[in-house]
């Protein structure tokens, strides 16, 4: 069985009921982290997920709020005799390889250790466990890579876009995709009150319409800026009004099955 695991669905604003997004893809026995921001050891003890049993970190982008809590996760499993394998974009592994030695996280002393995979965009890479990669850039932030999973017998196609507005490749990438978790900023009356969002972020009506055009089987969107002050329901209405597929509103802690 595969899942996504919604550990935090707020964009750069975490809230008492929301954490700043980041995700499991749990396959089997392989678990890989997408995103690391907040406190992810207590967030996975609350997933009911060891943390030595995730391998895989992958990075969007080095936003602050998909990065700040990676050398939380290294330091707390500072006895552990364990290693993480760190994807991102080339940008995004340097950045990290420096956060971390920031803290002298690489130092001998710290039995968990950190392999960095730099991902060239377009290059299908192995992860573990029948699970394989595909990063393509998109116009969020120089350091900025969607990941297309092909997981399991099936080589179902799990898309997460991260941070980004609307791209149309990669509605290509994610044409019949089985998942795609992809930003959604807020209600489109937001974007033409805020055009500076439209550069850097997904309305709802916008989501629902590109993911039916690539025939999106199940579309989870995420990263909600919940500062602006809109209910969630709102985007649920306005991606409903084009979307014709499964839809899932992830809460913090929740979970969906891939299917
Ligand atoms: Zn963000
Ligand atoms: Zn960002």
């Amino acid at each position: 069985m595969t899942e996504i695991i919604f550990l935090g669905t707020s964009g750069y604003v975490p809230t008492p009921e929301r954490d700043n997004a980041a995700f499991l893809l749990k396959t089997g026995e392989t678990s890989i982290l997408v995103d690391c921001p907040g406190s992810p050891l207590r967030k996975l003890a609350a997933a009911g997920i060891k943390p030595l049993d995730v391998g895989s970190v992958f990075v969007t982008h080095v936003h602050a709020d998909h990065v700040y809590g990676l050398p939380s996760l290294v330091h707390g499993l500072m006895l552990r005799d364990h290693v993480f394998r760190l994807f991102g974009s080339a940008e995004s592994v340097d950045f990290c390889r420096r956060l971390l030695d920031l803290f002298g996280l690489r130092e001998p002393k710290y039995k968990t250790r950190v392999e960095f995979v730099a991902l060239a965009p377009g290059e299908k890479t192995a992860v573990a466990g029948g699970v394989d990669v595909t990063a393509w850039s998109v116009p969020h932030q120089t350091s900025s890579l969607a990941f297309e999973f092909r997981v399991g017998p099936g080589a179902k196609k799990v898309v997460f876009s991260g941070d980004t507005p609307i791209h149309p490749a990669l509605f290509e990438w994610a044409r019949g995709a089985d998942a795609l978790v992809h930003d959604c900023g807020a209600p489109a009356r937001f974007f033409e009150k805020f055009p500076v969002l439209k550069s850097v972020h997904t309305s709802a009506l916008d989501l629902g319409e590109w993911s039916e055009r690539a025939g999106v089987r199940l579309l989870a969107p995420v990263h909600f800026l919940t500062e602006l002050d809109f209910e969630v329901g709102e985007m649920e209405k306005e991606i409903r009004t084009r979307f014709t597929g499964r839809l899932f509103m992830p809460s913090d802690g929740e979970r969906v099955a891939v299917e």
